[in-house]
């Protein structure tokens, strides 16, 4: 009997186990492969292969039942995941529905998620920029936040590891607020952002308009063909899934290159319950799984774990993991895990037309457009908010048609394309402070379908946030009247916190185990074999879109992993 027991341990231990295979697990579990560690790859949802599994890819709008629209049944079903402009009929099946994974909000919060593997990389817009020394101080210079224990130093030879294997665009700017990477060419700003990039150049010195960097395969290098992937043929409607493997996903190319290795085990529909900590060992040994189809409760060991279950849910499976040592959560004594989740401010917006470059128009379509790093309160704190905000610049030009008339006037009207006036417009992309009133927590007593606790989510704006939206209309709208737009219109959509699909913290990384939960290396101060890679361990938000830092942290903190456990210290 006991021989038994050895032989269905020795089946189910590993060397290590990632909880989650979207972006970040995905390059937990390339890297820790590509070190020779047998790994087990956990996703609660189903398994969706490259191409095979794309449904939708290649279809044209009038192949969709509803002509790739939201049919209002839907809409009406789900008031939250259809806020999000990438869902339609072409990704529905990509995308948590509203009723299938409920939670409690506290305070009104639009919760976006993919259950599957590849988990959202396969639906993300694929904006990729590098954080600058300014975003990793911002904590220690107005103390707000704990200091991080890195800098941009500590981090910047892992961004060129994962641009490098992931395939990202981008000009060498030159810009400290934005390093430079390894980057393919970049896409061409149209004529009226280049128009706009040399006004701001003209009339705002030190405000730049950059070609967005992104994970596009706009020149695919030896690596890239490696992984099966080839060149981006602009199709950009990448979040169904490209055939190609034009842009970045998980699916596309960390999970086939882990399983090439032959080191790799992925078990989708296995929903992590908690990790199993030992208190003998003083450390965890494994994960408790619950089939998502049998609901059989199982598990799993192994000497290290990588929680990469994107940010609330990892803040969830920790919370949920409960032991005499660690009654409040694994490596909890501080009180601090589920506290500082702080998000993107992605409210106000601002557009306008331009009726320069009227012998110009667009042709096509690119994966990208352009970009403003932060200028506000990089150098010295000029504004009565904290932090700044980014924003995207677009520019383009579109046909239209008069429905005017009746018969064969009607039918030449329909046929005859005019070119309206060059429509621009920006973003905010604003920082938000992360504060301990900002906090996620289990329910004592409601739970899901698998018996694990629902997740409260208590999340908010506030007034620096209010401040910020305001500044960004007043600079824009000032920057957009010097360049000479016009019908300048702004909004503020009030958006809950979580539609920018950013959220961050609850885990965060810190030099002191009293105000933190991962140290340097995201390794949790007090259970040193468990490690948190994904937005979870993010101590500040700036402005740039996180993936591309938690592509950097799996895989430097996957390589220290590794070293360590080689020295035998976990
Ligand atoms: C429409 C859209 C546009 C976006 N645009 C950008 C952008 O331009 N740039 C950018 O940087 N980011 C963007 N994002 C955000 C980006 O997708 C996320 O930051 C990124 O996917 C996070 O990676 P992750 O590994 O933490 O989580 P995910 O990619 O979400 O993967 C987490 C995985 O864990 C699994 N999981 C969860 N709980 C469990 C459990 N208990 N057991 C087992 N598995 C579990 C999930 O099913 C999922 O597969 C966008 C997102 C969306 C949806
Ligand atoms: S734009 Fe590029 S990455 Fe997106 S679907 Fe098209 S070919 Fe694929």
């Amino acid at each position: 009997m006991s021989n038994l027991n050895i032989n269905v341990k020795k089946k189910t231990t590993y060397d290590a186990i990632v909880i989650g295979s979207g972006i970040s697990g995905g390059w937990s579990a390339k890297e820790l492969t590509d070190r020779g560690l047998k790994t087990l790859l956990l996703e609660r949802g189903r398994d969706v292969k490259h191409i095979v599994d794309y449904p939708t890819a290649t279809l044209q709008p009038w192949e969709f039942e509803h002509r790739n629209q939201l049919p209002l049944e839907v809409k009406k079903n789900n008031p939250i995941i259809s806020k999000c402009y990438a869902f339609y009929e072409g990704t529905t099946h990509f995308f948590v529905k509203d009723a299938e994974h409920p939670y409690i909000q506290d305070k009104p919060f639009d919760w976006i998620r993919g259950y599957q593997v590849g988990g959202k990389s396969l639906m993300w817009a694929r904006m990729t920029q590098r954080w600058s020394d300014h975003d990793f101080t911002g904590p220690a210079r107005d103390g707000y936040a704990v200091d991080w224990p890195i800098r941009y130093e500590d981090l910047a030879p892992w961004y060129s590891h994962v641009e490098k294997f992931a395939g990202i665009t981008g000009n060498r700017d030159g810009l400290d607020t934005l390093p430079d990477g390894e980057f393919l060419p970049a896409y061409e700003l149209s004529c009226v952002e280049k128009y706009f990039k040399e006004q701001m150049a003209k009339h705002f010195p030190g405000r730049h308009v950059i070609s967005g960097r992104t994970a596009h395969l706009s020149e695919p290098q030896a690596i890239h063909y490696k992984q099966g992937r080839g060149k981006c043929v602009n199709r950009t409607i990448c979040e169904r899934g490209c055939p190609y493997g034009g842009y970045f996903s998980s699916n596309a190319s960390t999970i086939p290159w882990a399983l090439k290795s032959g080191k790799l085990t992925l078990r989708p529909h296995s929903v992590v319950h908690s990790i199993i900590y030992d208190e003998q060992k003083g450390k965890a040994t494994g994960v408790r799984v619950i089939d998502a189809n049998t609901k059989e409760m199982m598990e799993f060991y192994a000497k290290i774990i990588f929680v990469n279950a994107a940010a609330l849910n990892t803040n969830l499976i920790l919370l949920n993991s409960t032991s005499n040592r660690f009654p409040n959560g694994l490596g909890n004594d501080s009180g601090v895990l589920g506290k500082y989740v702080a998000f993107h401010n992605y409210r106000a917006r601002i557009s306008a037309e331009y009726d320069g470059y009227l012998e110009s128009r667009t042709e096509g379509r690119k994966p990208s457009s352009g970009y403003i790093p932060r200028f506000r309160n990089v150098y010295k704190q000029e504004t009565d908010f904290l932090r700044g905000y980014a924003s995207g610049f677009s520019a383009s030009r579109g046909e239209v048609r008069s429905n005017e008339g009746l018969g064969t006037e009607l039918k030449n009207n329909l046929h005859t394309a005019k070119w309206s006036s060059w429509r621009v417009g920006s973003g905010i992309m604003g920082e938000t402070i992360p504060k301990e009133s900002n906090q996620v927590t289990l329910d004592k007593d409601k739970k899901d379908d698998w018996g694990i606790p629902l997740l409260h989510i208590k999340v908010d704006y506030d007034d620096n946030d209010e401040k910020m939206v305001r500044d960004f209309l007043e600079q824009f709208s000032e920057m957009y009247t010097k360049a000479g737009f016009t019908n300048i219109r702004t909004s503020d959509s009030k958006q809950a916190a979580g539609l920018d699909i950013h959220e961050m913290g609850g885990v965060r990384m810190g030099h002191d185990p009293k105000t933190s939960m991962l140290n340097k290396w995201n390794q949790l101060h007090l259970c040193r074999n468990v490690f948190v890679t994904d937005g979870a361990c993010m101590t500040s938000t700036s402005t740039q879109n996180p993936s591309l830092t938690y592509m950097a942290f799996s895989a430097r903190a996957a390589q220290y992993a590794v070293k360590e456990l080689k020295k035998r210290n976990l």
